[in-house]
């Protein structure tokens, strides 16, 4: 165990007894868990040192903070507008700032208060939600706002946890940088720094609620505004998996600088290798009209139109070549070159097939024939779209075989070279 001011300065003072288990008590009733090592004391849980340790993020943040079109320039006072916050949070879950940008303004600018998105139907909160992925978070904040009109603003942070899709982080972060409560938000920046910070060797979520509890000091000191974004600023900017220490306002006080433990400190997580997949998305064309698979109620592709798709090109082959009831005849089977799509835990290879038919056929329950005319006010999933932006180009190549047979014969052997 590193020997640090954990078992100098900071026990200083206390008694023999407490000393002895200054690393990992509990105290207060704040519980931390004993995997880790850290050097949050008891002294420093009985009298948290934040406000002293991180006096110079405020400054800093006040010189370097990026802009963003949703912070206020008064870092002192309560947000002007707490719905342009919601919005933000709700966009920037699993997504980047620089992404979030320009979906955040047009949403501002079709939706700008919690009134208007009310009252939008599903499918044009879809339509405009299009390509920032994780539909859920859209669901979410239309349910919000349907529950801000009708009850207002929640007037405390329990409020605010049972506004639809917002989890401890959120509200958290909406307490504090909306409503100035000081309720510590600790997002994957903010561990990093605070684990570095702390010297913290373990996975710092283990410690998430002595965390808080050590940071809080600082928020009720310093503005709670100001101290969150300034801490999630230092982990975006500076403080990153490959820190740049020497631009730091916190070099002076950094446990995992002193120790060259950067590295280290937090341990990186091991990912999971995606799996991999092979898709077939068939574009049926026939009459002018398109044939679609209707939104699922639930899920995480729930609002979303999808083109219907298969994970064997045998299960193509078969449709296409066998069913008798179905005007296949005539029909015409092309393709257009696959391309590989990546989500965080699957890795598809997508092979879009157009089926151009004579005649529209009596689809299932959950297909649907839409008119060309109608195509773009429907919501795609990113894969979807990717599909859709390939119709309407038509100088996009298409290949096309001897026979239906033949051409889907080929594309499975280059499906089978999934990157
Ligand atoms: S000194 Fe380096 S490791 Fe420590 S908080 Fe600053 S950037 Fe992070």
């Amino acid at each position: 165990m590193a020997k640090s001011r954990s078992s100098s300065s900071l026990l200083a003072g206390t008694k023999p007894k407490s000393a002895l288990k200054a690393l990992f008590s509990v105290t207060k009733g704040i519980d931390v868990q004993p995997r880790t090592t850290c050097l949050l004391t008891s002294y420093q849980m009985n009298r948290p040192d934040s406000p002293a340790l991180l006096a110079p993020l405020g400054p800093w943040f006040e010189l370097h903070r990026r802009a963003m079109p949703w912070r206020d320039e008064d870092l002192d006072r309560v947000h002007p507008n707490p719905y342009a916050v919601l919005v933000s949070e709700l966009m920037l879950q699993q997504t980047q700032v620089a992404t979030v940008i320009p979906y955040f303004e047009r949403w501002m600018v079709r939706f700008p208060d919690a009134s208007s998105l009310s009252a939008a139907g599903d499918d044009e909160i879809h339509k405009l939600w299009e390509g920032l992925g994780y539909y859920r978070r859209a669901r979410h904040l239309h349910h919000s706002a349907k529950h801000i009109v009708t009850h207002g603003w929640p007037m405390d942070f329990e409020g605010l946890m049972k506004l639809p899709g917002l989890g401890p982080y959120t509200a958290a972060a909406m307490a504090a940088i909306a409503f100035q409560w000081p309720e510590p938000a600790l997002d994957g920046n903010a561990f990093r720094v605070l684990a570095r910070i702390l010297g913290i060797e373990g996975d710092p979520k283990l410690q998430a609620k002595a965390l808080r509890f050590w940071l809080k000091p600082a928020l009720e000191q310093h503005g709670a505004s100001r101290m969150t974004q300034s801490l999630m600023e230092l982990g975006a900017t500076v403080c990153a998996p490959a820190p740049k220490c020497g631009k730091c306002p916190l070099l002076a006080q950094c446990e995992a600088h002193k120790m060259k433990a950067t590295d280290r400190i937090p341990p990186s997580i091991q990912r999971l290798q995606p799996k991999k997949a092979e898709i077939w998305l068939v574009a049926v064309e026939a009459e002018g009209h398109w044939l679609l698979c209707e939104p699922a109620q639930k899920g995480l592709l729930a609002g979303l139109w999808k083109w219907p798709a298969v994970e064997s090109a045998v299960l193509v082959e078969e449709t296409v070549a066998a069913d008798p009831g179905l005007p296949y005849a005539s029909s015409e089977l092309r393709a257009w070159p696959g391309w590989t799509q990546v989500y965080t835990h699957r890795r598809e290879f997508v092979s879009p097939l157009h089926l151009r038919m004579e005649k529209r056929f009596q689809a299932s329950n959950d297909y649907r024939w839409i008119h060309e005319n109608e195509l773009d006010q429907l919501a795609l999933g990113k894969r979807d779209q990717h599909l859709r932006e390939l119709i309407k180009d038509e100088g996009s190549p298409l290949l096309q075989g001897p026979s239906p047979r033949a051409l889907l014969i080929q594309l499975r052997g280059d499906a089978n070279h999934v990157p």
